[in-house]
């Protein structure tokens, strides 16, 4: 097999071609780059059967199909292939077939985020282009996924995030080694100003979609989702839509499988879901234009998907349209709302993203939108644990006479 099979780089809008094993950007007309392989060549030199014979940790199995060509540089924190959960009650609950609606659990990846599949590529490309110093605008995961692997990487970090982002995250951040800094801004507003310091600093811009590989990163989620699904891509995918990375990576997958002859033209129907407090992507599909303006005061619990303008809008709007799919808007009510039951129902801990995911499907079971014996994808993106949840308030006095007529009589709720 060849080192590496890609053959360039193409402008997403334009198609504008660059070549490979430069550092790069965005295009000369400000949109994102997308890796080109020579994916005939790779059909002839790898197989299903070669990929299931594969040692290589979590989404490195994909390696030939990914940008990195010296193994050396892969930068690693023992990532897995993450399960795919069912969520019987619920299904039942929303009229689908139960072992038919499923999550795929991202929180189970090295920082607790499937940002660790976007940033594990970057900051490896990263070495491999001789990048020294890297900087990134965050809602959270991102920074502490880049910190990670920049650490391990030995390469400098710079990490800017809105000064009301989770605690927990950017105590994250920091502890894994970069210089963080909070913005009294937006995402947005973080981006600026880690764009306007790149001739000062040298520093290099890591934001979504701004650099060429963490779609190559987020694109192993469709990878590994087909293969886990025996090369039979579900009937509906449920997408927290922030830049998007990850629904247009996922995109992105399924074109290079079939140019593979891996699967057929059969795609899912995407869904692009956000929060009613941001919902730049939702306004855009329903009044059918091709680019998403600014939302103002974004708001939502939701972090990860509070990012009020995408490069990549065009490009999300694309998939969901081509799909037969929709954009959903939810609301922060129901998101926390579908946390907790699902928490309780199943044990299984969502994060308000992925349980975004969850609300939309609901909804969109009962719009006809996807039907009662599709298979359904649920995404959740990251860990449960890093969210705030609610409190318990039970007390027992060790000291006293206890009462266990009311410790088994009915079931107590944490809170009471
Ligand atoms: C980044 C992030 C998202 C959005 O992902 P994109 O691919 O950038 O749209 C959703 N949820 C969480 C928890 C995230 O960290």
């Amino acid at each position: 097999m060849r080192k590496s099979y890609v053959t360039h780089l193409e402008c997403s809008m334009t198609g504008a071609v660059y070549p490979a094993g430069q550092v790069h950007g965005l295009s000369e007309a400000g949109r994102p780059l997308l890796v080109r392989y020579d994916l005939a060549a790779l059909a002839a030199d790898w197989s299903r059967v070669d990929l299931a014979a594969s040692k290589a940790p979590g989404f490195w199995r994909y390696a030939p199909l990914l940008p990195v060509a010296e193994p050396a540089n892969r930068v690693s924190l023992g990532e897995v292939m993450t399960p795919i959960v069912a969520l019987d009650r619920l299904a039942r609950r929303i009229g689908a077939r139960p072992g038919r609606l499923l999550v795929k659990d991202e929180g189970r990846l090295p920082t607790g985020s499937f940002k660790a599949r976007g940033l594990a590529l970057a900051v490896s490309m990263a070495r491999e282009l001789g990048i020294a110093h890297l900087a990134i605008p965050t809602n959270g995961n991102a920074g502490a996924a880049m910190a990670a692997y920049a650490a391990r990487a030995g390469l400098r970090a710079t990490v800017l995030c809105p000064d009301d982002t989770p605690d927990i995250n950017i105590r994250e951040i920091a502890a894994q080694g970069a210089d963080t800094w909070l913005v009294n801004g937006l995402i947005n507003d973080c981006g600026r100003i880690v764009g306007a310091g790149k001739a000062a600093t040298g520093w290099f811009d890591v934001s979504t979609l701004k650099e060429p590989y963490r779609i190559e990163g987020k694109k192993t989620m469709g990878l590994e989702l087909a293969e886990q699904l025996g090369w039979e891509l579900p009937d509906a995918i449920f997408y927290p839509t922030g830049g998007g990375t990850g629904l247009i990576g996922m995109w992105k997958a399924f074109n290079e499988l079939e140019a593979l002859g891996w699967i057929g033209p059969e795609r899912p129907r995407m869904f692009a879901v956000q929060a009613t407090g941001c919902a730049p992507i939702v306004r855009a599909w329903e009044t059918g234009a091709e680019h998403a303006a600014l939302w103002q005061n974004a708001q939502t619990v939701a972090a990860g998907i509070r990012v009020p303008v995408a490069v990549g809008d065009f490009l999300i709007l694309r998939a969901v349209r081509q799909s037969g799919g929709a954009a959903m808007a939810v609301s922060d009510r129901d998101i926390m709302a579908m946390r907790d039951d699902v928490a309780r129902e199943e044990g299984l801990l969502l994060c308000p993203e992925g349980a975004a995911t969850a609300v939309a499907c609901a909804q969109a079971r009962a719009d006809g939108l996807v039907g009662p014996d599709d298979r359904i994808v649920l995404w959740n993106c990251a860990t449960g644990l890093k969210y705030p949840m609610p409190p318990v308030t039970n007390r027992l006095d060790k000291d006293a006479a206890v009462d266990f007529t009311v410790l088994g009589g009915k079931p107590h709720a944490g809170a009471v």
